[in-house]
């Protein structure tokens, strides 16, 4: 691929500003300066520098956003959906694919990438990608109330598989917890607190697979690294 064309997209600037970059003489190829901005690169191959950094091209886009509440998990174009926040990477105009609903007044790690065959992988049934979800719910957890999430509990329309759960705060009027599903129902983990009547008034998800939100803030993303890409896939 053309040199000008691999340095934009890999978020050096538009086309006309990473020529200028070329034409300055701050890129190299192999090692050499070149200042032509047309010449063809492989980015598997050859090792394209600026200002004698190594530049790092992704075929796939393999994003970790932090969601924050009001924001919509859908690709469609629509107001507060979670791909505004994200509309600013370089080739935004690549189908993207957010991995796993949260639900609009949730929060937390968001898994977004343009590559459609990971994520349909990692979204089917068969795979059992673990999630885990920190919680705050109304009243005082107990060992006792949580026992059922553990042993897998009767929704009505399908009986959740048993859940690891942790109690990180339990007090009267409102409790905090952590806990680990590998399903993915519509209001899971919502449903499975109010059933045994503790409804939710917090959710954030803080694992999904090996990615971990960490110190990510609210309403930004990140690159996965090379070894959580390695790890996922
Ligand atoms: N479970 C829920 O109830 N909501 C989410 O957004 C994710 C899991």
């Amino acid at each position: 691929m053309r040199l000008d064309k691999l340095l934009a997209e890999s978020g050096y600037g538009s086309r006309s500003e990473v020529k200028k970059l070329i034409k300055k003489g701050k890129v190299a190829v192999n090692g050499e300066i070149v200042k032509s901005p047309s010449i063809n690169v492989d980015p598997e191959r050859d090792e394209v520098t600026v200002d004698g950094e190594p530049v790092y091209y992704q075929k796939d886009y393999y994003l970790i956003l932090n969601k924050p509440a009001g924001y919509v998990t859908t690709t469609a174009d629509r107001d507060m959906s979670v791909m505004e926040l994200v509309s600013d990477i370089p080739r935004f105009d690549e189908k993207l694919f957010p991995v796993g609903r949260l639900d609009k007044d949730a929060e937390g790690l968001l898994f977004i990438t343009s590559d459609g065959e990971l994520a349909h992988r990692l979204t089917h049934p068969k795979w059992k990608v673990p999630k885990v979800y920190y919680v705050e719910v109304e009243g005082k957890l107990t060992e006792a109330k949580i026992e059922p999430l553990k042993k897998g509990i009767d929704l009505g329309d399908f009986v959740a598989r048993p859940a690891k759960v942790k109690i990180l705060k339990a007090e009267e009027g409102r409790s905090a917890a952590e806990i680990e599903i590998n399903e993915g129902k519509y209001h899971q983990v919502k449903r499975m607190f109010e059933k045994i009547g503790h409804p939710v008034l917090y959710l954030k998800r803080v694992k999904f697979g090996n990615l971990e939100l960490g110190e990510l803030p609210l309403g930004e993303y990140r690159n996965l690294t090379e070894e959580e890409l390695r790890k996922l896939k």
